[in-house]
């Protein structure tokens, strides 16, 4: 099993594939609640959760509470639980991510959407352009510690792809750090799917539960606001919710028929 949980929702960014600047996002601007983060790291323990990421729509790095929070996470689940954290990178610096690696944090993934200062301000949706040097530098000290696994992510999609700065990217990083990742239409909000999609979803066939900032446990990560929540953690275990018939009704009818009649998976991109 393989838990998302969403620390804030406070982002210094405005991606232009990110759905928190197509849709207004409700729950903006906040951080987990402690106690609520004690409850699903209680959960995932009793319920053999083996890996985390420590992401949801928000920048990690704005959590104050983020070296504590790994801390609790590796003290909780243990040596053998996987780690992981994503970041847009720009307060991602070297000490903050030693930090974070002496905590238990396994691995980083950068979102780095673009090899030049000029088309990361366009992408990124920021006006400082000498922020993209820092990212780099980040991500460059980043590689530099022994041990950890750093990724760089790159998302791309026929409505901002740029060949020039895809081949900048493979420039700068080698194939087993940089990820180019196509650009999702979350389920239809960015871009309509012109066709129907055949088979399942890679989220549930990979056993992917998605906690979010108010303890949904939300259909996936193209449903943040919970809009399609299987039950909330302040009022039911994680394993409860995950094996409820919600889900398992969801679920089957996904694996029986597919999805291509199922909303809002009909109008997803996911393969
Ligand atoms: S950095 Fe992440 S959360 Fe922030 S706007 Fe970009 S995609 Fe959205
Ligand atoms: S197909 Fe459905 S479950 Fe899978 S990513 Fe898309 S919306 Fe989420």
């Amino acid at each position: 099993m393989k838990l998302q949980i969403e620390l804030t929702t406070k982002c210094q960014c405005k991606c232009t594939f990110c759905i928190r600047h197509i849709e207004p996002l409700p729950t903006a601007g906040k951080i987990i609640e402690d106690a609520l983060f004690t409850k699903i790291l209680n959960d995932a323990k009793e319920f053999n959760i083996t890996l985390i990421y420590l992401t949801g729509l928000g920048e990690t790095f704005l959590d104050p509470g983020l070296e504590r929070k790994v801390k609790q996470v590796r003290s909780e689940l243990g040596d053998k639980l996987h780690l992981g954290i994503y970041t847009n990178g720009m307060l991602a610096t070297k000490d903050k991510v030693e930090a974070l690696y002496k905590a238990g944090m396994n691995e980083i993934y950068f979102s780095l959407n673009a090899a030049t200062p000029e088309m990361w301000t366009q992408i990124m949706g920021v006006k400082d352009g000498n922020q993209y040097k820092k990212v780099v530098q980040n991500i460059n000290d980043a590689l530099s510690i022994h041990g950890l696994t750093v990724h760089v992510t790159s998302v791309t999609s026929a409505q901002w792809i740029d060949p020039h700065e895809v081949e900048g990217l493979m420039s700068k990083y080698s194939p087993n750090v940089l990820h180019m990742v196509r650009g999702g239409n979350w389920a239809g909000k960015i871009y309509p799917l012109d066709y129907k999609p055949l088979g399942g979803c890679r989220w549930i066939d990979d056993h992917y539960i998605y906690v979010n900032i108010e303890g949904e446990v939300c259909l996936c990560c193209f449903d943040p606001y919970g809009q399609h929540s299987f039950g909330n953690v302040k009022k039911e275990s994680l394993e409860n919710i995950y094996w409820g018939e919600k889900r398992q009704e969801f679920i089957n009818k996904i694996k029986q028929e597919g999805r291509k009649d199922v909303k809002p998976c009909k109008h997803c991109s996911t393969i």
